[in-house]
């Protein structure tokens, strides 16, 4: 078995981010990867130190950024497998549109958002997701905004591969992260993470009591997109399990010229004839 062994979380003790780091190890491990296999590109936030927790390769980028590096690196190197994770606010805040740029494009890597509903690593003030009504340090008055809803969100943009999971559910989180590494193009995985310093509301007592799991039900279709988008709803999002699954084309694979090995296997030694030749491009 792979080594996936890496610096010790300073996370608080019972974060669900710790979940999340178990999941994913135990996911790439089962898929057969090893450390040099994987890497992981991460935004800002408490959730972003997983880049420096998790034993393969690991990119800690700017804030909301996670998606831009993480595209970038396996369009350079197709033969990596690409995490980008982060947080709520590093994702559906400062990174929201990267997300939606990133579904249409379609670069074959799965993001992972752990979701707690609040800015952790700042000490708890509103974040996207944070539902309406709640107190926080920046809202004592309670929220007067809708939150971001990320599945119905996905959904509506036609991402090809849509799940969630929660951190109280370590087992399922795993199943779910391998279902996305192995669905060829973008994949979205929501978790919610209990923040539980910051988010006294959103625990694991409150996502226990009204998570539905989709893989569990035998009648639900996850290819229909409408089907999905109405489970949502309806559920108002508090559903674990691939949502939505379907197949399309990745970017790399349409983008004309664009070699199939990647552009880090390219031979780049340029002979005399190339200079002259590039030299002329620009006279
Ligand atoms: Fe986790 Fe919240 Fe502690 Fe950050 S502040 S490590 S999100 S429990």
């Amino acid at each position: 078995v792979a080594d996936f062994r890496a610096a010790r979380p300073t996370w608080c003790p019972g974060c669900g981010d710790f979940g999340v780091l178990n999941a994913l190890t135990r996911a790439v491990i089962d898929l057969g990867l090893e450390p040099e296999d994987v890497v992981v590109v991460s935004g800002i936030g408490c959730s972003g130190k997983i880049s420096q927790y998790f034993g393969g390769y690991g990119f800690h980028g700017i804030h909301g950024r996670a998606l831009p590096i993480a595209q970038g690196v396996k369009l350079a190197n197709r033969e990596l497998t690409v995490i980008a994770a982060g947080g709520d606010g590093d994702g559906y805040g400062i990174g929201l549109s990267h997300v939606i740029h990133a579904i249409r494009r379609n670069v074959d890597l799965t993001y992972i958002v752990m979701d707690n509903h609040i800015y952790g690593l700042t000490t708890g003030q509103l974040a996207p997701t944070s539902d309406k009504g709640m107190k926080t340090k920046t809202s004592p008055y309670g929220s007067v905004e809708e939150p971001i809803r990320p599945l119905e969100l996905a959904l509506a943009q036609g991402c090809g591969f849509v799940a969630q999971a929660f951190s109280g559910e370590i087992n399922h989180m795993a199943e779910v992260f391998k279902k996305a590494i192995q669905h060829k193009g973008f994949s979205l995985v929501n978790v919610f993470s209990p923040c539980v310093t910051f988010n006294k509301l959103n625990t694991y007592d409150y996502f226990k009591a009204r998570l539905v799991n989709l893989d569990e039900d035998p009648d639900y279709d996850r290819h229909d997109r409408a089907a999905a988008l109405r489970k949502v709803m309806e559920t108002g999002g508090m559903v674990i399990g691939v949502v939505y699954e379907t197949d399309k084309p990745t970017f790399e694979e349409q983008l004309p010229g664009f070699p199939e090995e990647g552009l880090v296997q390219q031979d780049l030694e340029l002979g005399e004839d190339d200079y002259r030749e590039l030299e002329a491009q620009f006279a």
